[in-house]
């Protein structure tokens, strides 16, 4: 064999052991180049009120359909850190807030049919700033009677609606034409009860197509 010849073969071995050797970071930068979603990182904060609070919604957000959509990158375990407020790649900030923390949201109350106070979270987003999310602790401990959600299914719930939010949706109805096989879109405002049909805890197509919020 010329030794050309074999000055080339070992110059394809040596690529093909460092192809075989990084086969985990080839895939990642190949899946990373070919990703169209739009990235945005999310940060949870701690709470005294649930220890569990961070390591339960992270498990919400890792099984999110809004993934279909977004990259949602944990920005903890992200090797980039998360950019600026007037940055294209936004930053969630999510935290569990006490009733007594979110009543300066709560300015015009609102009752269930059974007299009750429907007590919310919020996404807000001031001055271009990134979006906060504040989740009611009250119905995070408690869920919600009014939806017939679980517990889980509420916190579910409650973390993909705000996301909803925080990824620039607005609100939709649950009526024949936005529920999908009887279940409310997400965007619906669970919390103030379904009627006949069931809330939904999870993204569906017609929460992709949500109009948008002006932020
Ligand atoms: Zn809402």
């Amino acid at each position: 064999m010329p030794y050309n010849n074999i000055i080339v073969l070992l110059i394809f071995c040596i690529i093909l052991f460092l192809i075989i050797k990084n086969f985990s970071n080839v895939l990642k930068f190949l899946t990373d180049i070919t990703d169209t979603r739009k990235k945005v990182y999310y940060k949870l904060h701690d709470s005294n009120l649930d220890p569990n609070f961070t390591k339960i919604t992270r498990g919400i957000i890792k099984n999110s359909k809004w993934a279909k959509l977004y990259n949602l990158v944990d920005a903890v375990n992200s090797a980039t850190s998360p950019t600026s407020p007037t940055s294209p790649t936004p930053l969630v900030n999510i935290y569990l807030k006490s009733e007594l923390e979110m009543k300066p949201y709560h300015d015009n109350k609102q009752y269930h049919s059974d007299g009750s106070q429907i007590k919310f979270s919020i996404t807000y987003k001031k001055d271009g700033a990134d979006p906060v999310i504040l989740i009611n602790y009250g119905n995070w401990k408690n869920g919600v009677k009014q939806s017939k959600l679980s517990v889980m299914d509420y916190r579910t719930y409650v973390i993909n609606h705000e996301l909803g939010h925080a990824l620039g949706m607005d609100h939709l109805t649950c009526e024949e034409s936005t529920a999908i096989n009887g279940v409310c879109p997400v965007m619906y405002q669970s919390t103030r009860g379904c009627n006949k049909f069931k809330c939904g805890i999870n993204p569906s197509v017609n929460d992709y197509n949500a109009p948008k919020l002006n932020w």
